[in-house]
């Protein structure tokens, strides 16, 4: 691990090598592509997600690739679940570094069809998990005074008819980003959010050729982008060097954050 001891005998990382790094929803998608990314950078990794078939799957992928791999099995929506998976992760690793929120569920339905359990369910898994989770590693950062949370929001908090619940819940990411920031700026941790626009992931693939089609075409830079776009993007705020920028967002669209939110 690339350590160097600062006047207070806390030890300051200096590069993301042999940091703990925790990422929910690491099982699929743009989490596996985050935990492979922070991996090569040589993070040793902890999976969270309830879908156990996924883990064992994306466990035995990164190892293969010689990851540093622990999967746990965890709803992030659940605090005592959360809660379990920080202890245990604390007892075998010591320490967590950086936290990648990143699990989530889509939610298209308009307004007048949503009733509020639909709502609710949005804003669980979306906003309040990532309050939960960060809750749960904040105090463990602070003792070290260091610390890196990413928030995955999404370009869709611009607004989308149809997305309300889904739009809000990442508006809402934003905000709760800017305040942890402020709330732990002086300790050592930062806290940012990446917005992705339209990404290949198992999700995508779900569509129908029309609907990827016409979606393509709302993309300035003529591409769907992968889930290694976004992992950069989680990577650069992850790295120590990175320490004096707290409560951003950084767009990972390919321009569509530029044109109009109606598409
Ligand atoms: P995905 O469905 O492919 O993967 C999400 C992962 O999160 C899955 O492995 C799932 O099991 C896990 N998960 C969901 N709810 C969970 C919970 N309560 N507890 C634990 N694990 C849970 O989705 P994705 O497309 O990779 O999306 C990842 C993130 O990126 C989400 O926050 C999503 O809103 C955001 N995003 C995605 C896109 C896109 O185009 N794919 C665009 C913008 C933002």
């Amino acid at each position: 691990m690339a350590l160097s001891m600062n006047p207070t005998d806390i030890i300051t990382p200096t590069s993301l090598h042999g940091l703990v790094a925790v990422v929910t929803g690491g099982a699929k998608g743009i989490g596996l592509g985050i935990a492979r990314e922070l991996a090569q950078a040589g993070c040793r990794l902890a999976l969270w997600d309830f879908d156990d078939a996924a883990l064992e799957e994306a466990r035995r992928t990164l190892s293969s690739e010689g990851a540093d791999v622990s999967t746990f099995k965890v709803d992030v929506s659940s605090v005592d679940q959360v809660e379990a998976a920080v202890a245990r992760l604390l007892a075998s690793h010591e320490r967590i570094d950086v936290l990648v929120n990143n699990a989530g569920i889509g939610g298209d339905k308009l307004v007048s069809k949503m009733d509020l359990a639909f709502w609710s369910r949005v804003i669980e898994i979306n906003l309040t998990s990532q309050f939960i989770c960060a809750k749960a590693v904040l105090p463990q950062m602070a003792q070290n005074r260091f610390g890196r949370i990413i928030n995955i929001g999404s370009r869709a908090w611009l607004g989308n008819r149809g997305q309300a619940a889904y739009s809000a819940s990442k508006g809402a990411v934003v905000s709760l980003t800017r305040s942890l920031a402020l709330e732990y700026a002086r300790k050592g941790i930062t806290v940012n959010a990446v917005a992705p626009g339209i990404v290949e992931t198992p999700l995508f693939a779900t569509l129908t050729e029309d609907v990827r089609q016409s979606l393509h075409k709302t993309v300035p830079m003529d591409r769907i982008g992968q889930p290694q776009d976004i992992a950069r993007a989680v990577r650069f705020f992850a790295e120590p060097g990175s320490s004096y920028i707290t409560g951003q967002l950084l767009y990972v669209c390919g321009g569509r954050s530029l044109s109009s939110p109606s598409v």
